[in-house]
């Protein structure tokens, strides 16, 4: 037995003695550095979603994918997944008068969509909007609200958290609209300052087109009442009031973007029908005001090299090393965008995927906010698909550990991609650049200007690469089938799209 031999079997499985048996012990550390510098360049402005950096990224990485030989996964045999997206500009303009009271856009009131309107009505109340028969919920039992403003409590009864809210709100707006109401307007009553919400709202959103929905022309925003419960007294008479109520209406543009997305087909004759789904996103959040941080004359450009042209190279790292090597599963890589503008990239491939989803074993998710510990990669949902050894090996052999589920706090489980699938069921887990504190390490790039390539270690960019590389391989390659851990929020979902019996 040599001596490469023995190492091999003391170290049980990490393959120290096979490492240059694979292609991802060649990657390099300059040509990963050359993809993070051009990613992050100040020429793609940021790479924000719909705009023209975004679309050069696009193209540069799906030009990578080809040259490496994926197999394109997008319209028409391309590599570009193209989707269309719907950016909103509030009314200018706007003032509601009813209940003895003047609420005016931009100052007590936030009008964020419909069609410009202009008359008097009567305004009535529905509680909190919604409708639920299987639950027996009717706030609109015997509310007449033909041609009326309907007024409505924030999200629902049993939560008022911003993800509620806005998962609500196309709802509110759809069922106001069957009823033939002219508007929806939601009570300010929230656990934070209305002139954050108005800072945040202000700017508009974007967000994945409707088709064709008959509810756009509702108006839909929010009142701040002068004091809070100001409203109660009417609330509890139920009664129609007369109302003045005009703006100038929301402005809605047509954008597309798209995902990037490459197949390496698996060499078993069986295995190669499940699907390792690698992801990371490419966009950013932009340039000047678009950034939602400080900027100045200087420099404008949120560059992004952490958040996530880091997670960008990973994939691209991936996508070559196995192309050349394959495994015995496919492997679908899918560059992401519209991460930084609500995860909707991922909500689209969700909804329209490639290949079944129930053929589809894992998401891997390579984002982060940067990263303060260069011996680890994070683990974001560690402990809940059952391959956690399987990432620690991947990990060890790039020379790095592991740190679990750091910062528990920013619940950053169901901040980037990964959470997309796995409300799919899909078992599904971000591994992030190392990262154990959310301190001020962080905060110094985390969504700042000051996020650029050249203070990016290339070394550890290197090893972060060959982790995300390995990691895909090991599972790609593996017995095991993920899945989610006895009691996991997502493993009912799981259940469903597998077809597994429920005990
Ligand atoms: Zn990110």
């Amino acid at each position: 037995m040599s001596f490469t031999f023995f190492i091999y079997f003391l170290t049980s499985g990490t393959l120290l003695f096979a490492q240059s048996t694979y292609p991802e012990a060649k990657l390099s550390k300059e040509d990963l550095f050359a993809h993070l510098s051009y990613l992050a360049s100040d020429e793609l402005m940021g790479r924000r979603t719909g705009q023209p950096g975004n679309d050069t990224a696009a193209t540069y990485i799906s030009q990578f994918f080809k040259t490496h030989g994926l197999q394109g996964m997008g319209d028409d045999g391309s590599f570009f997944q193209t989707i269309s997206f719907e950016q909103t500009t509030i009314p200018r303009e706007g003032k509601l008068t009813f209940d003895g009271h003047t609420y005016t856009q931009g100052d007590d009131m936030m009008i964020l969509k419909g069609d410009p309107f202009d008359g008097k009505t009567q305004i009535v109340y529905a509680g909190h909007g919604l409708v639920d028969q299987e639950n027996q919920i009717d706030d609109y039992a015997g509310v007449q609200a033909e041609g009326k403003i309907v007024v409505v409590l924030p999200g629902s009864p049993d939560a008022q958290d911003p993800l509620t809210i806005s998962r609500l709100a196309p709802v509110k707006r759809k069922l106001a609209a069957e009823r033939g109401a002219v508007a929806v307007i939601e009570i300010y009553r929230l656990g934070f300052p209305w002139s954050f919400f108005k800072q945040y709202f202000s700017r508009g959103g974007l967000e994945l087109a409707s088709g064709q929905d008959k509810d756009e022309f509702v108006s839909y925003g929010w009142i701040k009442e002068q004091s809070v419960g100001d409203l109660n007294s009417w609330i509890k008479t139920e009664e129609a009031l007369s109302a003045a109520f005009e703006h100038s209406g929301a402005r809605v543009d047509q954008l597309t973007s798209q995902n990037v997305i490459g197949l390496i087909e698996g060499t078993d004759p069986n295995l190669k029908n499940e699907y390792v789904i690698l992801t990371g996103h490419y966009d950013h959040v932009g340039a000047g005001a678009d950034g939602g941080g400080f900027y100045n004359e200087e420099d404008s450009i949120f560059n992004g090299a952490r958040d996530n042209a880091m997670g960008t190279v990973a994939i691209m790292a991936a996508a070559k090393s196995i192309s050349q090597q394959p495994t015995r599963r496919s492997v679908l890589v899918i560059a992401l965008t519209g991460e930084e503008v609500g995860l909707l990239g991922s909500k689209y491939y969700v909804e329209h995927p490639v290949v079944p989803l129930d053929q589809s074993i894992l998401n891997i998710n390579t984002d982060g906010a940067g990263y303060n510990d260069t011996t680890v990669v994070s683990v974001i949902g560690h402990g809940r698909t059952g391959i956690d050894e399987l990432i620690k090996d991947g990990a060890n052999w790039a020379g790095l550990g592991i740190f679990p589920n750091p910062v528990p706090r920013q619940n950053l489980y169901d901040r980037s991609d990964n959470v997309s699938f796995a409300q799919k069921g899909v078992p599904a887990v971000n591994i992030s650049p190392g990262i154990t504190e959310f301190d001020d390490a962080i905060q110094y790039y985390y969504h700042q200007v000051t996020d650029e390539a050249d203070t990016v270690s290339p070394s550890y960019l290197l090893q972060y690469a060959k982790s995300i590389t390995r990691i895909t391989r090991l599972i790609a390659d593996s017995d095991k089938t993920p899945f989610w851990t006895e009691g996991d929020k997502y493993e009912e979902a799981g259940k469903k799209l597998y077809k597994l019996e429920s005990e």
